[in-house]
């Protein structure tokens, strides 16, 4: 048998098969679905291109573009247009550009001068004690105020996360954000410093990063991933259960045939928490996965609507608006698709693609396609001067969305580092673990990758990084 086990066959346990593989260490990927990729997945139709989850990746760390290069992928990489650096937020239902400069901060009408003093105020606010797991909100209340939080926050977290800034904890869900403002007792000091430190790391941050996709889509990204590792992917294929004993890991798995036994050295755990919740571990000394079920994912739907250009008043120059809570729409936020990369409307056309439910409203994203298409339309008529029907409608829902990294998230990162600890050559990387965009996917993987062959191989591993060191 293959020495190492992937469950879950999203980008997260690709990214950690390719490299593995490289390392000519034979792994077998066993994905539940019919396809790779989880919620990355592109359809072209009628020359509109949709993305059903993500649509970009936001490249913060040189591993991503190493990815794309080995993988021959730099000539189908699309860059995001320059224009698409703008974000916009609906206040009073008209799109204000989200201010990125000193200067555009003094003149905004994003906020009011009270909320632009009371931001400026930040540099003095000391840390109250015991605030080491707190809510978004609570932080940023104390920190910026009430106006910061309402027109900047809470639009910014439902673009994420399409999360509750009241429950996400600082700490796990921005742990940059945390230990900037633990380190340096400010975040306005700290983003001015914490400069340097990134650029040693060779990091960006998300403002300053690159946003990618590929010429058809992001699928290009799996799909390749997929072909590179050949018969190495077993689809339709849950693991259920998996057992360690003296030798190694025996795993249960289960596809159209039944249930069958699978030997490993190594299992890397790489689907959303609330799977791996319902995968039995045995052995001596394991612990339950069952508590990752408690782990928050919110329904969101994804909705794709293509216009004639000269239906949508706005110029759409941008990447796209986002819409606090108090404004009180359905949708969550809009990227403007068509302006962000190329080719993803026909000539004369435009897509725009909106985000509707998550923990603002995730009852709202189950309702019938129809009425979501009807809600989309109204609010785009009144933020961007729609006028008349869309061309081209596409809809996906997603159950179980993105993981929340709510207060408390703590007992979830101990239970995974407990259960590493307990069960050598078992190991967690995911969105649920790392960090929930593509890009901290895309590293989680790789990083796994290093991680497993360091447990099959601890010489070789040691060896390898005293040679990437001296690179
Ligand atoms: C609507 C939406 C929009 C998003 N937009 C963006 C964006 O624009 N930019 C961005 O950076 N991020 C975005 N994200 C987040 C990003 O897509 C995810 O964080 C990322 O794809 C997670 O990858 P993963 O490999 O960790 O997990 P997943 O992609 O969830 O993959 C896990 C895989 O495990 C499989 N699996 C489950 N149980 C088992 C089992 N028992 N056995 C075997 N296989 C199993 C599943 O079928 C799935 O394929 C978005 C997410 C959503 C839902």
């Amino acid at each position: 048998m293959n020495p190492v086990a992937i469950v879950g066959g999203g980008i997260t346990g690709l990214s950690a098969a390719f490299r593995l593989r490289e390392r000519n260490i034979p792994v077998t990927l066993y994905e539940a679905g019919p396809r790779v990729g989880g919620p990355i997945r592109t359809l072209c139709e009628n020359g509109f291109m949709a993305e059903f989850g993500p649509n970009t990746i936001l490249e913060t760390s040189p591993k991503i573009a190493a990815l794309i290069t080995d993988l021959g992928l730099d000539p189908r990489r699309r860059d995001s247009d320059p224009a698409a650096d703008k974000n916009y937020i609906v206040r009073n239902g008209k799109m204000v550009p989200l201010p990125v400069s000193p200067f555009a901060f003094a003149t905004t009408r994003l906020f009011s001068p009270a909320a632009k003093g009371r931001i400026l105020m930040e540099p003095f606010i000391r840390k109250p004690p015991g605030s080491e797991d707190e809510s978004l909100a609570d932080f940023v209340l104390r920190r910026l105020g009430r106006e910061f939080l309402d027109y900047a926050i809470n639009p910014f977290v439902s673009g994420i996360y399409a999360g509750d800034p009241a429950k996400l904890s600082v700490r796990y869900a921005f742990p940059k954000l945390h230990a900037v403002a633990a380190r340096y007792g400010s975040l306005f000091v700290g983003q001015f410093l914490g400069a340097r430190e990134r650029k040693k790391r060779k990091e960006v941050t998300s403002q300053r990063a690159k946003k990618v996709s590929f010429d058809d889509g992001l699928q290009v990204l799996t799909e390749t991933l997929q072909a590179r590792l050949g018969g190495a992917v077993e689809l339709n294929t849950s693991v259920i259960a998996a057992r360690k004993d003296h030798v190694g890991w025996t795993v249960t798995v289960r596809d159209s045939h039944g249930e069958t036994q699978r030997k490993h050295s190594a299992v890397l755990l790489c689907a959303p928490a609330h799977s791996l919740a319902g995968i039995q571990i045995e052995g001596e000394q394991m612990a339950s996965l069952a508590p990752l079920r408690e782990i928050e994912y919110p329904a969101v739907a994804r909705i794709v609507l293509g216009f004639r250009r000269e239906d949508v008043a706005d110029p759409l120059g941008g990447f796209g608006f986002l819409v606090p809570e108090a404004e009180r729409l359905s949708i969550l936020g809009t990227t403007f698709s068509s302006s962000i990369f190329a080719n993803r409307a026909p000539s004369g056309h435009v897509t725009l693609t909106s985000f509707i439910g998550g923990c603002r409203n995730p009852e709202l994203a189950t309702r019938e396609p129809d009425e979501l298409f009807e809600r989309t339309l109204q609010d785009l008529q009144r933020v961007l001067g729609v006028r008349g029907k869309a061309v081209y409608q596409h809809h996906a829902l997603f159950p179980s969305a993105i993981a929340q990294y709510n207060v408390g998230y703590g007992r979830f990162m101990e239970l995974m580092a407990e259960t590493e600890a307990r069960c050598p050559g078992l190991f967690f990387a995911g969105s649920y673990r790392n960090g929930i965009s593509l890009g901290n996917s895309i590293v989680a993987g790789q990083d796994a990758a290093s991680r497993v062959a360091g447990h099959l191989f601890p010489a070789a591993a040691s060896c390898r990084e005293t040679l990437e060191d001296a690179a």
